[in-house]
């Protein structure tokens, strides 16, 4: 007797707009079951009716043979003795959902198969701009609401012809129900609108072409947002790029048109290869080979790499193209530029042309920024190919938003046991970023359906973020808790690698707010999520004039060597500016107090005369990885007094032997080397001390100062040799971005301050 049944079947998961639906048709066919497959708020749902034998096979093929870009995060079923008597499978139209919970996938990069039908002379798609599949083209960034349908993204306005149309519906196609599916005759179109504002619509990618060939910087708009681009080979007109910028010295990424071409410049290992050429495409530091294009990164040994993602960027590069600078198109400290007239209007003077689209971009999105770390993704910016893909934490709790730091703000929101952190955001203190800000949060609140109660920001007042906070919470009737800032790195890199116990906590900044009012950065705590002790920290670096310390770090310096000898110099005394501030150290006059580490950096650098007034933020740290000796073992000596029965690192020996080092003609990359070896050593002295009181064998690395590569590295191997685990980031940056999820962290376990 043959035994029939029917089953419904709900799978959650990046299930939409990856080709799901059609995968179903196929899989259905194969083993000849009838019924229906629709998109749901929630993901997908399907009832089959057939052999039962056969439904239980097709329900385990749904997991092994699922499209490439979907992720099943559940797939749960249920079965019926009853039928329903289906005659045929059909896919069936959306339908909204009341408790709507349904994963959106990042953008994706053009697709081989696309790529190759726009080479193809003879394909209708030849050399169209737009070209996508079901495997490919931008998601996040265009879609305004759920459930992903056409009407519900930017490509709306946009009707399909009838070519198209019949692809869409053809389940054997590529094309079925790709939603952003278009051609020339029905997508969007490429226009180039010149410097006297003339539009240019025939053969607009040779134009363009011509125009970088001749050393012209042209505003490309992409998938996130507009870039800048120009000829890297030509020094000239990327230096016109810097000065247009006001971007002296910070490095640009480029954009390669192959592989070769990136090998080429970098030496590139298979990890760094596989993350290079992922879907995600995201910008990766590699090492340069040589000091070529040292105009483009000057204080580093790494390029940004990434290579073409979409159909216009391929179209770019030929023989004598082959690199670009390609560089966000912002106003300073404003958010990545996304519309026409925006970025007509606001970059007037800046680019010589704009090459541009009718098809609108709904979300900024700017590229990711990451190294390549023992085959992990370690993230400088998460953003554009992972956001909006969320972060599966090991906990679960009741909808939740953290508002994360300030400078490199992110935000995060927690849905049962889904951490959804935005992408880069940017600095609060610009009003139009934090108006970004705001906007994300309620779209990311919209898509996801998450009506968080509980609000949790930083200990700083003053942050803009905490001011977001408080205002949600008043305008919602939230609960809103604070978080110590580097309790929150901790917490973020202990959730980034799933662990829940007692760590040892290496959490280096440039800043955060402690609970003594002074600004914090060079901590090592002991504790877990709901708590922690301040072990150790280092001797207080007085900041002269307080966040102008930060710019001008020769102020850094000249406090490093009066704390270390007593008195400053008179022969390093530049100026008449110089003299106020030697005199502000030494009267103790508008001094603030910082224990970070990022500040050690900057003073060190100013003292070795790498860098007295930085462009960019961490400059100093930079210079000095940069000329750092990978082969010295040295290091220098330190003192450790205590202090409230915290261990603080005395600096002041360290601080003597290097200007000793100095005046010995010993050269820069020894010193920067036995600099950095010295805070390595501190450490893990430190560390083993925990340990003999504790037990305990946990390390995790967080905070800014661990994006420096030489640091990072000889601690894990320190710590490593020690016998100790390490554990450094995986999933979200080791910055102030990670610093949200680290928030959700600690307050979903018990922690954080409740505010009355
Ligand atoms: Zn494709
Ligand atoms: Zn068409
Ligand atoms: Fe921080």
């Amino acid at each position: 007797m043959i035994d029939l049944k029917r089953a419904k079947i709900n799978v959650n998961g990046i299930v939409q707009g990856v080709g799901f639906r059609p995968f179903i048709h196929k899989l259905i066919t194969d083993y000849n079951l009838k019924g229906w497959v629709k998109n749901t708020s929630n993901g997908v749902e399907i009832e089959v009716e057939g052999v039962y034998e056969n439904i239980k096979k097709f329900i385990e093929d749904i997991d092994k043979k699922k499209p490439k870009l979907s992720v099943i995060e559940s797939l749960e079923y249920n079965v019926f003795e009853e039928l329903v008597g289906y005659k045929d499978f059909t896919i069936i139209k959306s339908t909204d959902n009341a408790s709507k919970f349904t994963l959106i996938s990042p953008d994706v990069a053009i697709c081989d198969d696309c790529l190759r039908e726009m080479k193809d002379k003879n394909d209708r798609r030849y050399e169209f701009p737009f070209i996508n599949c079901t495997n490919c083209g931008p998601r996040f960034t265009i879609i305004k609401d759920v459930p992903y349908d056409r009407d519900k993204t930017t490509m709306q306005n946009f009707i399909m012809c009838d070519s198209c149309h019949k692809e869409y519906q053809d389940i054997e196609d590529r094309r079925y129900h790709a939603q952003p599916n278009c051609c020339f005759e029905c997508g969007p179109v490429l226009f180039y609108i010149d410097s006297h504002k003339n539009t240019i619509k025939d053969k607009v990618i040779d134009y363009v072409k011509q125009e970088l060939k001749m050393g012209k910087i042209i505003a490309i708009k992409g998938i996130g947002g507009f870039h800048l681009a120009c000829d890297a080979k030509n020094k000239e007109a990327v230096e016109r790029l810097r000065l247009k910028k006001s971007r002296e010295e910070k490095p640009f990424a480029i954009m390669c048109r192959d592989l070769n071409t990136v090998h080429a410049l970098c030496n590139i290992s298979e990890d760094e290869k596989e993350v290079l050429t992922s879907f995600r495409r995201p910008i990766v530091l590699l090492r340069k080979k040589n000091n070529k294009y040292d105009y483009i990164s000057p204080d580093n040994n790494y390029l940004g790499v990434m290579l073409p993602y979409t159909p216009v960027h391929h179209l770019l590069f030929d023989d004598e193209i082959d690199v670009l600078v390609m560089t966000s198109a912002n106003m300073k400290d404003c958010p990545i530029i996304k519309d026409n007239e925006e970025a007509i209007e606001n970059l007037d003077g800046v680019a010589d042309g704009f090459l541009i689209n009718n098809r609108d971009i709904h979300i900024r999105c700017d590229d990711s920024l990451l190294y390549v770390l023992e085959g992990q993704e370690y993230f400088v910016r998460r953003s554009r190919g992972y956001t909006p893909f969320p972060i599966k934490v090991n906990f679960e709790y009741e909808d939740m938003l953290s508002c994360g730091a300030e400078q490199k703000a992110s935000f995060c929101l927690l849905k049962q046991n889904y951490a959804f952190l935005s992408q880069h955001i940017g600095d609060l203190k610009n009003i139009e970023t934090y108006n970004h800000y705001s906007e994300q949060i309620e779209h990311f609140r919209k898509l996801f359906d998450i009506n968080p109660k509980i609000i949790v920001c930083d200990y700083h007042p003053d942050y803009m973020s905490t001011e977001y906070a408080i205002k949600f919470a008043q305008k919602h009737n939230c609960n809103v808790f604070m978080v110590q800032h580097h309790h929150a790195h901790m917490a973020s890199c202990m959730v980034d690698n799933n662990l829940d116990c007692n760590v040892i906590a290496l959490t280096w900044d440039g800043t955060g707010l402690g609970f003594d009012n002074t600004l914090w950065g060079g901590e090592i705590l002991y504790g877990n999520y709901r708590e922690f002790e301040r072990k150790a920290t280092i001797k207080k670096i007085n900041l002269a004039g307080g966040d102008a310390a930060t710019k001008e770090i020769y102020r850094i310096a000249y406090d490093l060597i009066y704390q270390s000898f007593g008195s400053i110099n008179e022969d390093i005394i530049e100026d008449k500016k110089s003299l106020v501030i030697k005199k502000m150290i030494e009267n103790n006059i508008n001094i603030y107090k910082s224990s970070s580490i990022g500040r050690l950096f900057d003073g060190v650098s100013a003292i070795l005369g790498l860098k007295s007034v930085v462009s960019y933020e961490g400059q100093g740290a930079i210079l000095i990885e940069k000329f750092a000796d990978i082969n010295e073992e040295k290091h220098y000596n330190f003192k450790l007094d205590k202090n409230d029965g915290i261990i603080e690192l005395d600096w002041t020996p360290i601080i003597k032997e290097i200007v000793y080092d100095l005046q010995n003609g010993v050269n820069k990359e020894t010193i920067c080397a036995k600099f950095m070896n010295t805070l390595v050593c501190f450490a893990s002295s430190i560390a083993e001390k925990i340990k003999q009181e504790t037990g305990c064998n946990e390390v995790v690395l967080s905070g800014g100062v661990f994006q420096n590569m030489y640091l990072l590295n000889k601690t894990k191997n320190k710590f490593k040799e020690l016998g100790f685990n390490v554990y450094t980031h995986r999933r979200v940056s080791t910055n102030d971005e990670g610093i949200s999820l680290g928030q959700i962290a600690v307050v979903a376990n018990g922690g954080g301050i409740k505010c009355v």
